[in-house]
């Protein structure tokens, strides 16, 4: 395997471990506040996912129809947010 196959395996896997550290609590998509994104998705068992996951970042609305910017999530992990203390990124953060 190439160098640059190599480490682009170890990107995609580093990728993988970030996105796996998330809870699908749908705190940062607005659940807590209770106007949440409008693409925010219910899990039957429970949890929350994005349906526009790859597309996410940039301008939305909430279901009520306020428009707010979503961002990367480390974007905003020195901010607060309603349900910010079960963010799993956060709790990282704070060990
Ligand atoms: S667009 Fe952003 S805020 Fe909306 S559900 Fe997806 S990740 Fe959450
Ligand atoms: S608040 Fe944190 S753990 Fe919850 S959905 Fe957002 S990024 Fe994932």
């Amino acid at each position: 395997m190439s160098d640059d196959r190599e480490y682009q395996k170890f990107l995609e896997q580093c990728q993988r471990e970030w996105e796996a550290r998330c809870s699908r609590c749908g705190a940062c998509c607005g659940v807590v506040e209770g106007d949440p994104c409008e693409h925010l998705r219910r899990f039957k068992k429970g949890g929350y996912y994005c349906s526009i996951y790859t597309e996410r970042f940039g301008l939305h609305k909430t279901v009520g129809g306020r428009p707010f910017r979503c961002v990367p999530i480390r974007d905003i992990l020195h901010k607060s947010w309603p349900g910010d203390q079960d963010c799993a990124y956060k709790k990282d953060l704070s060990k």
